[in-house]
């Protein structure tokens, strides 16, 4: 069972094919530890809501529920950028799209602690895929730890 922090409640479905992300800080491959984010209503595409505290919100096209994927203030070894806290912005794509397909990769540590719980994240990636060019963009690459 692939682990998500306590605060998203939606669905998540394996990523099934090979993806390179040409990522912030080199390129990587979306492994195991990467998961499409899915709605409750079972849809998968979304409008992308990013501040550069970080926080990170998607809102279901279809039923319009809302999800939060990523909050720094919920790792206790991190602190966010306060002057962004809460200044949620609309990702848009260089080709001006806004609904996307989203990845997730809530990264944990190799070697887990005992105490360990779901939101003892070392990471946080999230990357989109535009349905329209088929392009994988990173949204955020945010060390959690
Ligand atoms: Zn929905």
């Amino acid at each position: 069972m692939h682990k998500h922090p306590s605060h998203y409640k939606g669905l998540t479905r394996p990523i099934d094919t090979t993806i390179t992300v040409d990522g912030r800080f080199n390129p990587y491959e979306l492994d195991q530890d990467y998961v499409y984010v899915v709605c409750a209503c079972q849809h998968d595409k979304f409008r992308v809501l990013v501040s550069g505290y970080p926080e990170v919100k998607v809102i279901c096209t279809k039923c319009e529920k809302e999800y939060l994927v990523y909050d720094v203030d919920y790792y206790p070894t991190t602190c966010g950028y306060d002057p962004e806290k809460g200044n949620l912005k609309m990702f848009k794509s260089e080709s001006g799209n806004e609904i996307f397909q989203v990845i997730a990769g809530w990264l944990y540590p190799e070697e887990p602690e005992e105490d360990e719980d779901e939101n003892c994240l070392d990471w946080f990636i999230l990357v989109v895929k535009d349905p329209e060019s088929g392009e994988y963009i990173e949204v955020v690459n945010d060390e959690s730890a």
